[in-house]
């Protein structure tokens, strides 16, 4: 079985260094954008089988970037992550209502980002909602 493809939409080098490291040692082949403008290319260009997606960022933020991801349908299929320090309530509502398919927080949890990430990943595998 082929390794999961997995882009990793992250203007911080620091942010995308960590989460590349935890996805590689997961088994996962990384794909990288810098910014939103990017990551939509990207994502159409490359048809990840997930991407996690910062929200703060230069060009195009992420709620911007996965609203389009999600009207478009060659990339609406493609479970979006939300990586986010934006931890309020009313933060994680605007990044579902964006589309992103679930979230997780920043500063990564080590111990549980392997678990979120293989769960959301057979969840859009089965064709279930999130
Ligand atoms: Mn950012």
């Amino acid at each position: 079985m082929s390794k999961p493809r997995v882009l990793i939409v992250e203007d911080n080098v620091d942010n995308y260094e960590l989460v590349r490291f935890l996805l590689e040692r997961a088994g996962y082949q990384v794909l990288s954008a810098a910014n939103g403008v990017e990551g939509v290319d990207a994502a159409k260009r490359e048809q990840p089988d997930l991407i996690l997606m910062d929200l703060s960022m230069p060009e195009m933020d992420g709620w911007n970037a996965t609203s389009r991801l999600k009207s478009d349908e060659q990339t609406r299929q493609i479970p979006v992550l939300a990586l986010t320090a934006h931890t309020l309530p009313g933060d994680r509502k605007r990044a579902i209502d964006a589309g992103c398919d679930g979230y997780i927080s920043k500063p990564i949890k080590v111990a549980s980002f392997d678990k979120l990430v293989a769960t959301l990943l057979r969840q859009a595998k089965a064709g279930l909602q999130p």
